[in-house]
């Protein structure tokens, strides 16, 4: 398998005419036919609905994308909530699955007639206190500690993850709460990142199930929807093969069978929170090679960096890199392709094999769709790029414009200086 971008060089020349590099850009049919295909594999479960891991890719008119395809949307701060908000999605349409919460969040949330997701049993006064009454319905996320295994490979490590109730502190937060009043509850479970594997969900599946049946016999407690959150992969490297969202979703149908059906639970529905699945391979970061260095090694240097992309920097991620124009090209050339920041984690590839790389060329870093744009930030005073839109009808929209040296001085308006800079 090879990874196509889904922009060529020919399209880039007129893009970048009027959208300079570096900037992001997605891919509206690609974005639809794959929320499309999720839909299908879960039609089975009448309550099915996907919660748009906001955090993700934070664009409004994304999630627009999403929501207008039934997604509803997960948010985790104050700022997310503003922008379900701001497209219109409140009320059950909302998942607030935070964690170490503050108190006007939790108002804020509420206000909006959000999902709340509590992280932890301590929350449970928290809440009250900072609603003065618990909501009808709550979320627990359940973290079983632990190493998470499928077919005896392990896929992550949830004993060493700051999230959620352990088993005992689920049932009783279940009876505590229940004793206050709350009325319908949900499970919420993400045990493992970025898993290639259609066994993730499935386990995990059937693990919250058994959990549901054991939580309803012991505590009472009437169980409305079990959330298995995000943790979907994509297939970064070229190799790799993606997910089957079908067998994914017959795996947990089969689960849902035996054990919810079986117990007379079959009313439950069942959530998502995907962000990387929805989104990651649909976005490309787009640069331009502006310079070579011939030292110690051959570098590319581009006009993007880690504040464009910062995954490579932070764990080490592999992106794969197409050079526009070139895809046909042998490999022959190995080089490290970095960004302009003053670190040396500033690099999107080490000693990676590509075509031989001229100054100009158009470089795709591929699947930046999710945890991309959003992990940015402005070290070095490097400023935020654009985010474009791909149309299904072929135009290039602006979704997001860069960021000027005015935003970067905003903040600054407090001081007397800010009325001495120029822009
Ligand atoms: C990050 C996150 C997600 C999305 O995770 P992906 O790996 O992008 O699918 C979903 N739910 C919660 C609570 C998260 O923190």
């Amino acid at each position: 398998m090879s990874k196509k971008p889904f922009v060529t060089k020919e399209m880039m020349d007129e893009i970048v005419k009027k959208y300079p590099t570096p900037f992001h850009i997605y891919d509206e049919k690609g974005i639809r036919e794959n929320l499309e295909a999720l839909k299908a594999a879960f039609s089975w479960n009448k309550g099915f609905k996907e919660y748009f891991a906001v955090k993700a890719t934070p664009n409004p008119y994304l999630m627009q994308l999403l929501t207008e395809g039934g997604c509803g949307c997960d948010c985790s701060s104050l700022t997310e909530l503003m922008l379900s908000e701001a497209i219109g999605v409140v009320g059950e349409n909302i998942m607030f699955s935070s964690n170490e919460t503050p108190e006007s969040e939790y108002q804020y949330a509420a206000k909006l007639g959000g999902i709340i997701n509590l992280d932890d049993i301590t929350h449970i006064e928290y809440l009250e206190k900072a609603l003065g009454k618990l909501p009808e319905t709550l979320s627990c996320r359940y973290n079983p500690g632990g190493v998470f295994k499928v077919s005896n490979s392990i896929m992550d490590n949830p004993g060493e993850a700051k999230y959620g109730f352990t088993t005992e502190q689920l049932f009783e937060g279940f009876r505590i709460l229940k004793a206050k009043g709350v009325k319908y509850f949900g499970i919420h479970a993400f045990l493992a990142s970025n898993t290639i594997s259609n066994e993730y969900y499935p386990e995990l599946a059937k693990q919250l199930f058994e959990l549901a049946v054991k939580l309803k016999e012991e505590t009472g407690a009437e169980i409305k929807f079990i959330n298995l959150s995000g943790g979907i992969g994509i297939p970064y490297l070229p190799d790799q093969e993606g997910n089957d969202i079908y067998a994914i979703g017959n795996g947990v149908k089969e689960a849902f069978e035996e054990v919810l059906v079986a117990a007379g639970m079959g009313d439950i529905a069942i959530y998502t929170e995907l962000g990387r699945y929805m989104m990651g391979p649909y976005g490309h970061l787009v640069t331009t090679a502006i310079h070579q260095k011939h030292t110690h090694k051959e570098y590319i240097g581009c006009d993007a960096c880690a504040v464009n992309l910062m995954r490579p920097a932070m764990y080490g991620s592999y992106h794969h890199i197409t050079v526009l124009g070139k895809e046909e090209q042998e490999t022959t050339h190995q080089y490290d392709v970095v960004g302009s920041l003053c670190e040396n984690n500033d690099k999107f590839a080490i000693d990676r094999m590509l075509p031989e790389i001229e100054v100009g060329d158009y470089l795709v870093i591929h699947d930046t769709g999710a945890h991309g744009y959003s992990m940015g930030y402005n070290y070095n005073g490097k400023l935020k790029s654009a985010e474009l839109l791909l149309c299904e009808n072929g135009e290039v929209k602006l979704i997001r414009r860069a960021e000027t040296p005015k935003d970067y001085f905003a903040t600054f308006d407090c001081l007397p200086i800010h009325s001495k800079i120029k822009f």
